[in-house]
């Protein structure tokens, strides 16, 4: 499918990778910044209906699932340590609190993981994003 966004002026484009990733993960466009990202919670929508990026050349995949359980181990296991030093719950008691704060946390991370992702695909120019003006593959004209 061909990349038919319309021209944005360089003050509406992204100035670095971290504006980018930074729009993607709050949902919204990360070409302009002015429309949602996501159809429904971690479906995106085919095109901005600002700048009319196609987000359908995103090849996300399984990426996002892992960086949130990515993180969310690294912000779990503290936590687990904490309460197991801390405090005299009951393992059952435990492993309820545990579970309930680490499927937050996973659930909250998902969206924010898959926005930041196709971000960076688009900021690369990667799976059929076309590359950044000024950044071109090394043998691409
Ligand atoms: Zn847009």
């Amino acid at each position: 499918m061909p990349d038919a966004a319309l021209p944005l002026s360089a003050s509406a484009l992204p100035h670095s990778l971290g504006a980018a990733l930074a729009r993607g993960a709050r949902g919204r466009c990360p070409r302009c910044g002015g429309a949602h990202l996501f159809a429904s919670f971690v479906r995106p929508v085919e095109r901005c209906g600002m700048c009319g990026q196609n987000w359908t050349l995103h090849a996300a995949d399984d990426f996002p699932a892992y960086l949130a359980i990515l993180i969310t181990g690294h912000v779990m296991a503290p936590v687990i340590i904490a309460l197991g030093l801390r405090t005299e719950l009951s393992l059952a008691t435990m492993m309820g609190l545990v579970a309930a704060m680490a499927l937050v946390l996973l659930v909250g991370l998902l969206r924010p993981a898959k926005g930041a992702i196709i971000a960076f695909q688009w900021w690369m120019g990667m799976h059929g994003f076309a590359p950044r003006p000024g950044r071109r593959e090394a043998g691409r004209p």
